[in-house]
């Protein structure tokens, strides 16, 4: 029996009768550590939580690590940080380990090349030998015949012989999928009904790169069936792949989980959330001061509501009364003032004043937060009441800034732009938030754009601090972290005026040049 095709309610019956096979509902979120944990990740997890937890199932955190040169241990602590944070706990997971491990999709690679080898043998994937040049010169052809661009299967017709001559020859290669040249693919969506999709339409994904690694679409299914997941509950701009997997799970001869597709949280003005317009990062969210009850809370109320319609409810409540079927598809818009609402009213009805105090401290009002501090105003502080207006940046939000606060300034506007914007995307890459390390990048980012030191820095003081003169500027920034710096950085481009797209794509070649040049 294809669990795909299992209604909601007899699956619990399957779960729930002894005389059945028991097929235990089990989903997963799948984040890439490919940098900060972002809220659309807890959105995922929150709902694939409360949809297993409901029913009695499990959760599990698999970590989607094959992009190596974008992969960071990094990234991978704060997921798990951010989602603990958040009160989302997994059942197996690279940190638990399980029975269906490893959870790291780099320790998996043995299984990738079974499952990619039985494809080849069994005539469902081939070897493509297409060079770089080859691929562009098919899609610049395919583009100025108004077609599809895909791959055109020139491969895929080698014989026997040929292939494995060039495989002898180590003529680099990559494996991809077959697809049938006509007819219309269905996939089946929990939420929306059967999704048509032409054959004509799917590309011959690559399931394997050149380097041996395999692509996202190769393990997410092998994972997806290994690890026994029931249920995959994941963003709605993965539809368009879920014919290929949906091939993959068929040619391997393996049941396909049920799909379940939810909507991209969305900016205020419905573009796709993007950190450009709105914070997100979780560990933002938690540098800021919000509660993680009316994070999680928030993030529910999103794409679900409790029947009674009340909108403050807590995690358990949610997993109590959760019922997938009555989620929304409508685009759900991320609004912090909303958040912030919700937030007022959880720290008002929840937090008595003792429970209070016990946050703050934890937050920032505590002696480790204190310690990193007070080196860094030591020398600049005569009597103790000296410390509120010296350190009042450490505990703000976002500084008050408009485009007279940058006026002062020996750089021009457009000068200023650019420090903000390299500066930002430097530290958006910065892997070790430790102070030398900023010191010297940002310093050989001042050379390479033949700036005077203190005159590069001065917009960075504002931005961070919010005033020109404050404690010193790489300490500080270590104290903020590197979620609330670059937060204020782009807070700060806001309040210039903004940089529109055409702008950054201009910018961003620059910044390039002068990377290379560093
Ligand atoms: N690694 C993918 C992502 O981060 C997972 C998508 C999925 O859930 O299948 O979006």
């Amino acid at each position: 029996m294809r669990l795909g095709a299992c209604s909601y309610d007899e699956l619990k019956a399957l779960t729930t009768e002894s005389s059945q096979r028991i097929i235990m509902v089990r989903t997963r979120v799948a984040p890439s550590p490919t940098g900060d944990p972002h809220v659309g990740t807890a959105y995922m997890a929150l709902f694939s939580y409360c949809f297993a937890k409901q029913q009695g199932g499990e959760f599990v955190l698999r970590v989607e690590d094959t992009d190596v040169a974008r992969s960071t241990k990094a990234s991978e602590q704060a997921i798990i940080d951010s989602l603990t944070w958040l009160g989302l706990t997994w059942d197996e997971g690279p940190d638990l380990g399980g029975p269906h491990g490893p959870y790291r999709q780099s320790e998996r690679l043995e299984r990738y090349q079974t499952s990619i080898d039985k494809l080849l043998e069994a005539g469902h994937a081939f070897h493509c030998f297409c060079d770089t040049e080859k691929l562009d010169a098919m899609r610049k052809a395919q583009v100025a015949a108004g077609e599809t661009t895909r791959y055109d299967g020139s491969c895929c017709h080698l014989s026997a012989s040929d292939v494995n001559e060039r495989l002898a020859q180590k003529v680099p290669f990559v494996v991809r999928m077959k697809v049938p040249e006509s007819g219309v693919c269905t996939v089946h969506d929990r939420l929306r009904g059967a999704i048509e999709i032409e054959y004509a339409q799917i590309d011959m994904q690559v399931l394997q790169k050149a380097d041996g690694f395999p692509t996202y679409h190769m393990a997410v299914v092998v994972d997806d069936h290994l690890m026994g997941i029931t249920h995959i509950i994941r963003g709605e701009e993965w539809i368009n792949s879920a014919p290929k997997h949906q091939l993959l799970f068929e040619y391997l001869g393996w049941p396909m989980p049920e799909l379940i597709h939810l909507p991209l949280l969305r900016n205020p003005d419905k573009s796709k959330l993007s950190k450009r317009k709105n914070p997100t990062s979780i560990q933002f969210y938690r540098d800021m001061g919000f509660m993680p009850e009316a994070l999680i809370n928030y993030l529910g109320l999103l794409g679900w509501s409790l029947p009674s319609g009340e909108e403050k409810f807590s995690l358990a409540e949610m997993v109590e009364s959760f019922d997938v079927d009555r989620m929304s598809l409508g685009a759900p818009v991320f609004d912090v003032e909303k958040l912030k609402w919700l937030n007022g009213r959880w720290l008002r009805e929840n937090l008595d004043d003792g429970a209070l105090a016990d946050r703050l401290q934890d937050w920032a009002l505590n002696r480790e937060r204190l310690l990193a501090v007070i080196p860094l105003i030591k020398e600049r502080i005569e009597v103790f009441s000296d410390l509120a207006p010296i350190t009042s940046f450490f505990l703000e939000g976002m500084p008050r800034l408009d485009a007279d606060s940058f006026e002062k300034l020996k750089t021009e506007p457009a000068e200023t732009i650019k420090v903000l914007q390299y500066s930002l995307w430097h530290l958006e890459r910065a892997g070790d938030w430790k102070s030398p390390v900023l010191q010297a990048g940002l310093r050989q980012l001042a050379e390479n754009m033949g700036l005077k030191i203190r005159d590069f820095l001065a917009p960075l003081f504002i931005a961070v601090s919010g005033q020109p003169v404050a404690p010193p500027l790489f300490d500080s920034m270590v104290v903020l972290g590197p979620d609330m710096t670059r937060a204020r950085i782009r807070h700060a481009l806001n309040a210039l005026g903004g940089v529109s797209k055409k702008q950054t794509k201009k910018l961003d070649s620059e910044y390039r040049q002068l990377e290379v040049k560093g």
